[in-house]
């Protein structure tokens, strides 16, 4: 099956980014969100990234331009689904947004169109099954920063097909990433262990063990890590970490799993992290 129309669903942090290196590679890509003023900020995000891209000499103004040529925004979905080729959901990691959308998706797309989630931990096979084409369902876990990060894990549900496993490893290939396959339990792999690490530095902020600058620089210079857990916690968003806490806390019931307060409190107050403008280092960084 040729890819040649890709819509991506959501164009936060990991939709923006999916669909800039979805362009990039090539694709005719659509970026859909809830408001024109959400997909105004994200191509404003992808243009921003692009140009940095130019500015560093990594690729030429030509590839920036043909990229943002072949890059489309809607608020639409049912505009956005019409030819879709390869559809990637990236909205909130919540299971009663991400239902309705398969649904709907089940409604608009063709038939033949294979359905991926960004879902960091939400079980593959519960998108599925608000389709009629459950063997077309998979996960496609794309990493944060999308267009710097070369890992995606490939999450196969008991129903995915081999045919859909095999048509979506060439398709996130082509976009210059390597990838794992891995089963669909709660976390996948990655967040399995991300999450205790994000959930942990939050506890040890709570029994003020060390500053949060200690904290991540000796983490980064005991495990040779470029970012601490609080620099990747503003980058990731922590009401993203609060959810996929949440998330594998509600399927497993495993108590490690539970939120620190912290992470809750930070939520509560809007410092979401880099994409609110502030996150932990604003609230608790001395310089
Ligand atoms: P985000 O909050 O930055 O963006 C989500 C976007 O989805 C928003 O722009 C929102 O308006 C849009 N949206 C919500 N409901 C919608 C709907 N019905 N139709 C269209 N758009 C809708 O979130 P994010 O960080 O990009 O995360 C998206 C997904 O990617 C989540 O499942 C998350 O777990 C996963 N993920 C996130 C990271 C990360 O580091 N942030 C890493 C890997 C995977």
């Amino acid at each position: 099956m040729a890819i040649k129309k890709v819509f991506v669903v959501g164009s936060g942090t990991m939709g923006g980014g999916i669909a800039q290196v979805s362009a990039q590679a090539g694709y005719e890509t659509t970026m859909v969100d809830i408001k024109q003023e959400l997909l105004d900020r994200g191509l404003s995000r992808i243009k921003a990234s692009l140009g940095k891209f130019v500015e560093k000499g990594r690729i030429k103004q030509e590839e920036m331009d043909g990229t943002l040529a072949r890059l489309r925004t809607s608020a639409d979905m049912k505009d956005a689904a019409r030819g879709a080729d390869y559809v990637i959901e990236a909205v909130f990691e919540r299971a009663e947004v991400k239902l309705p959308i398969f649904a709907q998706l089940e409604e608009i797309c063709r038939k033949e169109t294979i359905l991926a989630s960004n879902t960091s931990g939400i079980p593959v096979s519960l998108l599925a099954s608000a389709t009629n084409r459950p063997d077309r369902v998979i996960g496609t876990h794309f990493m944060n920063p999308v267009p710097l990060m070369k890992g995606v894990e490939i999450v196969k549900s008991l129903l995915t097909s081999e045919k859909t496993l095999k048509v979506s490893l060439d398709f996130v290939q082509s976009l210059g990433k390597e990838t794992v396959v891995v089963k669909d339990s709660p976390g996948f792999v990655t967040n399995r262990i991300v999450t205790l690490v994000f959930n942990e530095a939050a506890k040890l902020l709570e029994e003020n063990l060390a500053s949060i600058e200690d904290i991540d620089k000796i983490e980064k210079l005991s495990h040779n890590w470029p970012m601490g857990p609080f620099e990747l916690a503003d980058l990731v968003g922590i009401d993203v970490v609060v959810d996929l806490l949440e998330g594998i806390y509600q399927q497993t019931g495993w108590e490690r799993y539970k939120p620190a307060p912290l992470l809750k409190r930070m939520v509560e107050i809007g410092y979401t992290g880099r994409k609110a403008g502030k996150g932990f280092y604003q609230l608790f960084g001395q310089g």
